[in-house]
């Protein structure tokens, strides 16, 4: 309304994060007039510099999609006019007292809503939210932070922060972001399956025999070397990204489409699993390789990981969902760096026609191929259906070919960035992308015995080449639960 204001107080501002996703995404809510009429937005970290360099650097990183081109240059200086800076300790709650200074003078007496963004690392985590809770909360609107993973490293520790985080915050102001969960195809999914009449009666055991998650990245850990080794694959894209997308795969019709209605659910599928097991686990890690004059470096030339880290950068491992709609399916996850394309997908394979026709006919492998249902997160969104069907002839000779939905030609304008998304169901308040503790919990629950087993065992991974389909392990697992794997990665 004209009498609240909105403040957004990006904590970390001198970061990466920041710069390159955060600031990105308010300028693209600001000129899609998506931030309320009353704004602020305030850059807080350790870094000396004045506001006006604060706006130099995110200048160099705000863009306008194509069809705003035409005022972009207005709308940024607009918009960085509304950005300042603010300096100062993350455990000093003298200079959040500071910062709630400022933030007054700007809401100019009308109420406070404040939006506090933790692009920080997460040991910094709790000492912030005490300090905001204490010195800069709103007085008389409402104060919610985002908080970024990792959320902890294990079920512990995990629990761990939730507990310090609820000494100062009430679940309802945290809002843990899983940025996968704001892609355009991952909120389709729900519309997919609940408001076409051919998908649902074919979700389940009864049709499905298996169901992939694939992420994969065509780089390695270049540069983030240090953070990703104390963490590895599992934990930094399997425990939450992959995991989030098959409890909205996998999950039963909410009541609404309420938050609380949508969580509810994903906690039952997820509190439906066992821990995943060793044995349905296959790790890799990328060596380094050369081709021509380019040499890709190994994941542990990193100087910053040791020569004998173990940690995976690759990892494929099967999952079941134990409950009546999902027994004996095979959810197998595969995430991996350095392999030789980039892609998001979640791929659904059907169960063979009974008593096929034309396999009595002609025998052919054709006839026996199944359906899959492909949604493709990345690169190039889409939802594809594959089928049999006739080459156009005389004769009959049948051929697998797709039902596609490529969405860039469906749907020219360009998608928001997820972050665009998430953070405006923030402002708004809504929940419902955003991971409730007990989901968390559940989430760590699955991964953590795993994780300790590796630890303990010193389970080496198998090596894999820079750029190539990652480990053949994962093929001997597939096979394992009988499932059809390509080298899709
Ligand atoms: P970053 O650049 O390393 O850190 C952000 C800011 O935090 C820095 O500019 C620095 O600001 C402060 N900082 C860094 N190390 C610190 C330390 N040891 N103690 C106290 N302050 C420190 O991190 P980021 O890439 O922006 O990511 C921020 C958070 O988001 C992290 O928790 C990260 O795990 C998570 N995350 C990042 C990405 C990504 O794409 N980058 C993706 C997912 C999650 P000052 O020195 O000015 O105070």
């Amino acid at each position: 309304t004209e009498e609240s204001t909105l403040s957004i107080i990006v904590i970390g501002a001198s970061g990466d994060l920041a710069r390159k996703k955060i600031f990105p995404a308010l300028f693209a809510l600001f000129y899609e007039d998506r931030l309320p009429e009353n704004f602020t937005i305030i850059g807080y970290a350790r870094t000396i510099m004045t506001s006006e360099e604060l706006r130099n650097i995110i200048s160099t990183t705000l863009t306008c999609r194509i069809d705003k081109r035409e005022n972009c240059d207005e709308k940024m200086d607009q918009f960085l006019k509304r950005c300042f800076y603010h300096s100062g300790q993350y455990s000093s709650e003298e200079h959040f007292f500071e910062l709630d200074r400022k933030l007054k003078e700007k809401e100019a007496g009308r109420q406070s809503n404040r939006l506090f963004y933790l692009a920080i690392p997460p040991n910094m985590f709790v000492d912030v939210v005490r300090c905001a809770r204490r010195r800069a909360s709103s007085e008389d609107g409402w104060t919610r932070v985002i908080v970024e993973k990792p959320f902890g490293r294990d079920l512990e520790s995990s629990r761990e922060l939730t507990r310090e985080l609820r000494q100062y915050l009430s679940e309802d102001q945290i809002f843990r972001i899983d940025h996968h969960l704001g892609e355009e195809l991952v909120e389709n999914l729900l519309v997919l399956r609940f408001s076409n009449l051919v998908f649902g009666p074919l979700w389940s055991r009864n049709y499905i025999r298996n169901v992939q998650f694939i992420f994969s990245e065509d780089s390695g850990t270049e540069g983030r070397g240090r953070y990703f080794d104390n963490y590895g694959i599992i934990r930094d894209i399997m425990q939450n990204h992959l995991l989030q997308i098959l409890a909205l795969f996998a999950m039963e019709t909410p009541v609404s489409l309420d938050a609380e209605d949508i969580r509810n659910e994903k906690v039952k599928v997820l509190r439906s699993m066992k821990p995943v097991k060793l044995e349905d686990v296959v790790v890799g890690q990328y060596k380094g390789c050369c081709e021509g004059d380019t040499s890709y470096p190994g994941y542990t030339d990193d100087p910053s990981v040791s020569d004998d880290s173990l940690t995976p950068t690759f990892t494929a491992a099967t999952l079941f969902v134990n409950n009546a709609r999902w027994d004996g399916v095979p959810f197998l996850m595969i995430a991996g760096k350095a392999l030789q394309s980039k892609r998001a997908e979640i791929r659904v394979q059907f169960k063979h026609v009974p008593g096929n026709l034309y396999n009595k006919k002609f025998g052919t492998d054709l006839g026996q191929a199944t359906n899959e249902l492909v949604i493709r997160v990345q690169p190039d969104e889409a939802i594809y259906l594959k089928i049999n069907n006739k080459v156009p002839g005389l004769g009959m000779r049948l051929d697998r070919s797709d039902l596609n939905l490529l969405f860039k030609a469906r749907y020219p304008r360009e998608s928001p960035d997820a972050y665009e998304r998430l953070v405006l169901d923030a402002i708004e308040g809504e929940r419902r992308s955003f991971i409730r503790s007990d989901e968390l919990d559940a989430a760590w629950e699955i991964f953590t015995p795993l994780l300790k087993e590796m630890e303990k065992k010193k389970i080496a991974p198998e090596l894999y080449t820079y750029g190539s389909s990652g480990p053949v392990g994962v093929h001997y697992l597939a096979a394992k639960h009988n499932v059809r794997y390509e080298d899709y990665c």
